[in-house]
């Protein structure tokens, strides 16, 4: 008789148990290691408009080194690419993005800095660029102070933007605008006289069809821009999540992969794989 009771005790148990399983599986934003995302959508922040890194085609699709990170990051969450919904995300637009939640993160050229640490988390790095400019094949600008006086492009809301008036250039005349696309067409223009972010960013306009020629590099690693992915504040989950998703997309080869497929055409020389966790000052 004893032992009944306690057989039919356990068999509650194990149909609770059973219960509260099933319902894990239909949170939207389930994104247990290598669980499905449960045929639901993840939204994710890139650029649209940076060759080799992140750009939106003509035709709707997505390519670039970030636009791979974040997939690969996504499968590692659970999703398939078509479950991933890609959101444009400007440099100055990047922290409220996260802290209203409009994306779970972003692969966005987001170089990790103690002041954004404040307002969001990062996982990685994943890659290290360096700060450069980018001015017309015919001048003679060689490095950083060649510009004071001279107008300077950047992009509001980047450490590029900061990094001139702090160091680089502090006489120069500088022109914020919302993206790096508009900087490089007032380079083409005449409008400016240089435009200033990563190399990697640089060296993936310069390759474009329309500008081949036309630009140059100064090739001047002004500072060290260490990539990372941001996510809200506190979510350190998921910055978990996301590292180990890192670790194993340079273990396997697939990060070379997309380094050789995304900068190869660029011409764009990448340091090594970073170590998650270590920061190059
Ligand atoms: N990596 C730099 C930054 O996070 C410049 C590129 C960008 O604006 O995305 O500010």
């Amino acid at each position: 008789m004893k032992l009944r009771k306690v057989t039919a005790a356990s068999a509650a148990v194990l149909a609770l148990s059973l219960a509260a399983t099933a319902c894990g599986g239909s949170d939207d934003d389930n994104s247990g290691s290598g669980s499905s995302g449960g045929g639901g959508k993840i939204k994710v922040g890139i650029k649209y408009d940076q060759p080799g890194l992140g750009l939106k085609k003509p035709d709707g699709s997505f390519s670039g080194f970030d636009v791979d990170v974040a997939t690969y990051v996504a499968k590692e969450l659970g999703y398939k690419p078509d479950q991933i919904e890609f959101v444009e995300t400007k440099s100055a637009d990047r922290e409220n993005a996260l802290a209203r939640g409009d994306v779970k993160y972003i692969v966005a050229t987001y170089s990790i800095t103690d002041e954004r640490k404040q307002k969001v988390d990062f996982a990685g790095p994943y890659l290290l660029a360096h700060q450069d400019l980018l001015v017309k094949s015919d001048s003679d600008v060689t490095k950083g102070t060649d510009l004071n006086g001279k107008k300077l492009c950047s992009v509001t809301g980047s450490t590029s933007a900061q990094n001139v008036q702090k160091s680089i250039a502090p006489k120069a005349n500088l022109k914020e605008y919302s993206s790096y696309s508009e900087c490089v067409a007032a380079l083409q223009s005449g409008a400016v006289d240089a435009v200033t972010t990563d190399d990697s960013i640089l060296a993936g306009f310069a390759s474009q069809d329309q500008y081949k020629g036309k630009f140059k590099l100064a090739g001047l690693k002004l500072s060290n821009e260490n990539y990372g992915i941001g996510v809200k504040k506190g979510d350190t989950v998921t910055v978990d999540k996301i590292n180990k998703a890192l670790e194993k997309m340079e273990s396997d080869g697939s990060w070379q992969k997309a380094v050789d497929t995304n900068f190869g055409p660029a011409d764009y020389k990448n340091e090594q794989a970073p170590k998650i966790g270590q920061i190059v000052k």
